[in-house]
């Protein structure tokens, strides 16, 4: 669920750390027509802000090419563009000019510091003050995602496909099958962990040229935090959530023994999940299972309905070039071209050529997903507007943009909602508990253990820590105990590697505590939309047809990046950053886990 991500460079989004002091005198400075520092930085801006968005275009169709039709050409030829975008960003001059211009932050409005400091952060991603470490690391991750994209798993001796392995994991109540494809799953490990350990140090050698600790700390500079206030904020949703998540976790493990006639395990093993990292638990609440509803459907109708929804709040419709352009539904049979399996949103040029990449059937997972990318697609048209400079038409926080698209994935899973666009027959009786532990089990609330806990644990301890390789592994399957209560079918040595078989730890690092924090930024604006808009009740409302949803999304998403992240949520829910909604959201279900489990050892030790 959780890898429809955004391409990797409509991500890199950041938030300044603003002194308030200095925006109360923006508007002031603003009033006096002769400010020769604002003169310069408008300037400097408008050459900066037009030259980002053409080159940014140049870089994004060179990617959506190589990702539509991946092909080694395609790839080498998205690699030069995002060489070239990366020159300019990180180019010597532009930091010199931007850094000056920051030490006289007193005379500038706070609309332009914002877009100094982003492009600060965009420029600490190339530093070209370093060319040769520059180049490395790209060309080292080029390398490495060549290797992750090209490794072959096999299963018996025979090559098979992830999709294969995951079909299995999702079917098999074998556990000598499941093991043997768990562990055929963590083949790619060891391939990857050279590449790793050079890219850590390449990585972390990248943001030292910016003047930052390593290379978490310039990836939660995006969120004006420290890693150590980073790793903080997620222990404490894992601390507020652990009572339901121990009633969870305890519940699943005794389904699954049941399922597999074993004795109730301390605790659970990782090949009884159906996924590959136990990220997410599927497949284990069956009233909640909305296949066959969607047997007389077609693909083209779960993509308009998720665009319904938003024209039916009162959103404008997609731009018109948004159908011929996207690339929506699975490659025809036959047809050799390979596109890039994960779903995902592209603002190409930062203006109104906006696609989307899945490969939509009729089923609840894609209308589910498609909902999920149009938010981003909805977020990228709120934001495109001439007082947003293109250097801040981002998410006003990277979880801000993930929260959009999975506040939309869960709106259109309501009982309500399913009954008004037809997916459910008007007469259909839900069981709400169901679907509240189908919510809960995926991706809901083990995800926040692995997300919060696992990766961001790990990854803070090899960046900011500098975890010597030697002792990977081990630190990886002890937060896995830990925060996960899962183990593995047999020890698992450091020549394993087993975190580099996770897609994000390679590609997209010290990022992933970002959809933890979608998750709780998600259910913070449902709970508020539910409660003080729709007066229905969170677990079972309708926003379909709705202005008033439609107009407190809309102010929020025309922000962009204009503004900071932690006032925009404080001025639309009252509240800050909290799990607050996320336990009154699941309190019904967590009552009935208590009876459920009432003489059982809850947890493990
Ligand atoms: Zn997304």
């Amino acid at each position: 669920m959780l890898t429809r991500v955004l391409p990797l460079s409509v991500f890199r989004a950041c938030v300044a750390a603003l002194a308030l002091a200095f925006a109360a005198l923006a508007p002031c400075l603003r009033a006096a027509d002769t400010n020769p520092t604002q003169d310069r930085a408008d300037h400097f801006l408008s050459l900066v802000n037009s030259s980002y968005q053409a080159l940014y275009y140049v870089e994004s169709q060179a990617q959506w090419k190589a990702a539509t039709d991946v092909t080694p050409a395609h790839d080498a030829a998205s690699e030069t563009a995002g060489k070239a975008r990366a020159a300019f960003v990180g180019n010597p001059a532009l930091i010199k000019e931007t850094k000056q211009l920051l030490l006289l932050r007193r005379e500038l409005t706070d609309l332009t510091i914002r877009q100094l400091e982003r492009l600060l952060l965009i420029a600490a991603e190339s530093p070209m003050t370093n060319p040769a470490l520059t180049t490395a690391r790209i060309e080292a991750e080029t390398a490495q995602n060549s290797i992750l994209n090209s490794h072959e798993f096999k299963l018996a001796g025979k090559v098979v496909t992830a999709n294969d392995l995951d079909n299995l994991l999702n079917k098999s109540t074998d556990l000598a099958e499941r093991r043997a494809v768990w562990e055929a799953s963590k083949t790619s490990g060891p391939a990857l962990r050279a590449g790793l350990v050079k890219l850590r140090d390449l990585r972390n050698g990248v943001a030292k040229e910016m003047g930052y600790d390593d290379y978490f700390a310039l990836q939660v500079a995006s969120y004006g935090v420290t890693t150590d206030e980073m790793l903080k904020l997620n222990e404490d949703f894992m601390r507020v959530l652990r009572p339901l998540y121990l009633q969870l976790h305890t519940w699943t493990k005794h389904k699954l023994a049941e399922k597999f006639k074993q004795p109730v395990p301390n605790r659970i093993p990782a090949h009884w999940i159906n996924n590959r990292w136990a990220q997410e638990w599927d497949g284990l609440s069956a009233g909640a299972d909305l296949t066959p509803f969607f047997k007389d459907r077609t693909a083209e109708w779960v993509v308009k309905s998720a665009e319904s929804f938003y024209t039916g709040m009162g959103f404008a419709k997609m731009p018109a070039s948004f159908w011929p352009k996207s690339d929506l539904y699975p490659v025809a049979p036959g047809d050799k071209r390979k596109k890039n399996t994960h779903a995902s949103a592209w603002h190409l040029d930062l203006a109104n050529d906006i696609r989307s990449l899945m490969s939509v059937e009729p089923n609840p997972w894609w209308f589910t997903t498609a909902h999920h990318e149009l938010g981003h697609v909805y977020y990228f048209m709120g934001y495109t507007r001439p007082a947003v400079p293109p250097l801040l038409r981002n998410g006003a926080n990277p979880a801000f943009h993930e929260g959009f698209g999975e506040l939309t994935g869960l709106a259109a899973n309501q009982v309500p909602y399913l009954k008004s666009v037809g997916v459910l027959p008007a007469d259909f009786k839900a069981d709400q508990t169901a679907f509240l532990l189908n919510d809960a089990l995926s991706p809901g609330i083990p995800f926040i253990y692995w997300s919060s806990g696992v990766m961001a644990h790990w990854e803070a301890d090899i960046y900011a820590k500098n975890l010597p390789a030697s002792e990977w592994n081990q630190r990886w399957w002890k937060y896995v105990a830990e925060f996960q209560g899962i183990e593995p079918p047999a020890a698992r040595g450091e020549e394993f590697c087993d975190p580099a078989t996770k897609t994000h730890i390679n590609d997209n690092p010290a990022f992933y505590y970002t959809y933890a924090i979608a998750q709780v930024f998600k259910h913070q604006l449902h709970d508020h939309i539910a409660k003080k808009i729709l007066k229905q009740p969170p677990q079972a409302c309708n926003y379909a047809g709705n202005r008033e949803v439609g107009d407190f999304i809309r102010k929020i998403m025309e922000q962009g990046q204009t503004a900071d992240w932690r006032k925009l949520l404080r001025d639309a829910t009252g509240e800050d950053l909290s799990t607050r909604a996320m336990v009154e959201y699941y309190a019904p279900l967590l009552s009935w886990l208590e009876k459920e489990n009432a003489g059982r050892p809850i947890g493990w030790q």
